[in-house]
This record gives C-alpha cells, structure tokens and sequence, in this order.
C-alpha cells in the first residue's frame, strides 16, 4: 500500500474533488494516545504513547514478536486499534470514534518484503501510488524518482530481475514518490547483505532529509537505529521500555535490557546492603532497589581497560581471541568469581596466561534490578 493523498490539513484537494499528490511533502505530526491492541487473548500492543515530531525519524526497535510491525500497520490504518488513539497532525485518525482509511492519511508503507507487483513494470510500481495524478505527469514523477534512487535504466523490466538492493530501492521509490507526510518502514534492510546494508542506509536516509518526511523505521538491530534514528523507541512484549536518542540509551539505559542491547556488558549480581552494593571496584549506589535484593552490576566490555601489572586490580588473561581492531579477552580479575570478558585494543598482543592490571571507570558503572523473563 502506498497512500497518494495529501498531507491531511493541506487544501490540496481538486476541485472535483479527488485528492491530489502533494506539491511538496508536508512533514505531519504522528501520535500514539495510549494505544492498544489484541488479537483475542493476546497482546501485540499494550498502552503505548509516543509522539513524534513532523520531520523526525523514529526507529522501533525490539526483539522479534514485540509489536513494531503491528505498530506500523495502526499508523498507516492498516489495522485497527483496540484501545488509544492514533493521531497525524493533531486529528484523530484511529481512535474509538473515528477511523480514517489508509488512503485518506497521507502515509507510505514499506513491506518488510519490499512488496513488489510481480506483474508491474518497475516504473509502473513506482508510479502505482501516483494514480490521482495524470498518467503522463505520474510517469514523469515515477521517472524522476527512479533517477533519483539510480535505477533509471531498469524502468521497464520487471522486479524479479533485480537484486536485493535494487528491489530495496523501488519499494523505497514507491513509497516516498506521493510525498507522503508519514514514511512508515518495517525492516527495510534486513532482507540486505552487510555490505549493501551500508549503503542503503546511507542513501534512504540522505532521501528522507531530503523530503522531509516523519518516518518510523522498524528495525530489530540496534546499530541500525543509533545510525538512522533522531530518536529510538525501544519495545518489549508490546510496551514501550523506554525512548530517547541513541546517547540517551546507551548512556543511560533504564533497565538491563536496554543496556544489553546498546553494549556487551558483565553482568554480577550482589546483594544490596544500605542502598548500594559492596563490589571489588568500590561500593556503588544501587538506587530504588530494596536491602536484601538482588542488584546486578553492569560493566560494559569494553569499559575495563586492561594495563600493566600494579594498576588497578590484579588479573590474569584466561582466554584471548583476535577480533581485529580489539582483543576479546576472558580475565580473572581478583575478587570476581567468574571472570571477566574484556573487548579491548589494549588486550592485544597480551597471551594466555599473562598478568595484568585491571582499571574501570566506575562512574559508568551501571546498576539495575535482575532483568525480568523475556
Ligand atoms: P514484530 O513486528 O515486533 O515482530 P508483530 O507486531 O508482528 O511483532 O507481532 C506482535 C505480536 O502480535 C506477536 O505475538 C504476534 O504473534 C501477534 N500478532 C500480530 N499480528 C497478528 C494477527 N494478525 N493475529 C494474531 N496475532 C498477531
Ligand atoms: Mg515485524
């Protein structure tokens, strides 16, 4: 699907009537209220708020079955919410008295599959969302478009002749060609190899700027969204865990399963005593966690530094692995049970068996209840 109709408040109606293209994207607001939804006894999506600014590029990110695409599918008015509302630009578009289709919302929608019409030329994909437009002015557009994303020369073969990327490229032609105010975007990588994924990320995002769409991407890789995304919105089992930019999650992540998703981190659990935990690097605050609960020290691998004996504590590389730029090392680090998991280029050239010194800065230390059953 890919909505052709106007951004909502714009009077770019035709006389007659019929909505046209939007002469330039009009970037929309897009809310969540409180949104739920549920498929019988069960729970895509429970109680969630979010607001995105016009022009903003939010990615939803969460492990597989969390809820992004049902998410998606309400934005665009694919599906219906249960319960909440959902808004562009300040006017209800889904809520319990209203209910706007996808045509007359001004979203694009890219399928996680790209979606190609199989029996569509690419250029008639492209121009599929341009239908209320004349066809020679929508073939013009569509054109252009291809040009734009460099695919110019394949406008009339058929999309099973592409590859991957190609096939990335004209379902992002398709969507963004309307000038919707909204781009919506489910994995739109994923189906990529690594190499091109770079690529494409570059360029979608540099054609995002340029149109000025909101969009919201889902992806479920965090370093996909740290680059892509102005905010990210991180899910679990159909709530929001927790949204802000990516310095906002890594640095301060609000529970242990942001914090496993932005960084590879030692996990020890303590028992809190006097509101803080008593670890070999020093007692560290353990606020909102009641004595005699379990607090688990976060360390992120590649925080602990690994220098020459005498500084910082004594330890002893167990197991060291080459990984290119860095070493990922197991170190026994006195006063620890389990050893430690060091990413370090200092742990370079550092052997088996070698005595080091291990430093931290426990300012970034973090500390979180036990992570809840995913
Ligand atoms: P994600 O895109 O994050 O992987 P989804 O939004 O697709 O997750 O799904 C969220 C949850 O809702 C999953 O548990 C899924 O099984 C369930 N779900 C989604 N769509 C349907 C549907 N049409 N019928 C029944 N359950 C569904
Ligand atoms: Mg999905």
């Amino acid at each position: 699907m890919t909505a052709s109709s106007p951004g909502i408040d714009e009077p770019t109606s035709a006389p007659n009537g019929t909505p046209r293209r939007a002469a330039a994207t009009f970037a929309a607001s897009l809310s969540f209220e409180n949104v739920g939804r549920r498929y019988g006894d069960a729970i895509a999506l429970d109680g969630v708020s979010l607001a995105i600014a016009p022009g903003e590029v939010v990615c939803l990110l969460g492990p597989s079955g969390c809820g992004k695409t049902t998410l998606l599918r309400l934005a665009a008015g694919i599906e219906r919410p249960t319960s909440g509302r959902v808004l562009i630009n300040g006017q209800e578009v889904a809520g319990p008295a209203r209910f706007k289709p996808p045509e007359e919302r001004s979203v694009g929608f890219m399928f996680q599959d790209f979606a190609l019409f199989p029996h569509l030329t690419i250029l008639q994909n492209v121009a599929f969302g341009l239908k209320a437009l004349p066809r020679k002015e929508a073939e013009r557009e569509a054109r252009a478009m291809l040009s734009r994303v460099g695919l110019a020369s394949m406008s009339d073969a058929y999309p099973h002749i592409l590859s991957g990327g190609q096939q990335q490229r004209v379902a992002l032609a398709r969507a963004i060609v309307p000038r919707p105010a909204v781009i919506l975007m489910d994995e739109p990588f994923s189906g990529l190899d690594v190499q091109l994924r770079d690529s494409m990320q570059e360029e979608t995002i540099a054609l995002l700027r340029e149109t000025r769409a909101t969009a919201v991407i889902v992806t479920h890789h965090p370093e996909e969204a740290m680059r892509l995304a102005d905010r990210i919105a991180v899910l679990r089992r159909g709530h929001i865990v927790q949204v802000g930019t990516a310095e906002d999650l890594y640095d301060h992540p609000s529970e242990l399963f942001v914090a496993r998703l932005f960084s590879e981190i030692n996990e020890i659990a303590y028992r809190t005593k006097g509101g803080a935990i008593e670890t070999p690097l020093g007692r560290v605050p353990a606020p909102g966690i009641a004595d005699g609960d379990i607090a688990i020290l976060g360390l992120r691998e590649r925080g602990i530094r690994v220098s020459e004996p005498g500084q910082g504590l004594p330890g002893r590389i167990l197991h060291s692995k080459f990984l290119g730029d860095i070493a990922l090392l197991e170190v026994g680090v006195q006063g620890f049970d389990a050893p430690l998991r060091v990413r370090s280029h200092e742990g370079r050239g550092r052997p088996k068996g070698s005595e080091v010194g291990i430093e931290v800065d426990m300012s970034r230390a973090l500390v979180f209840p036990p992570a809840a059953e995913v």
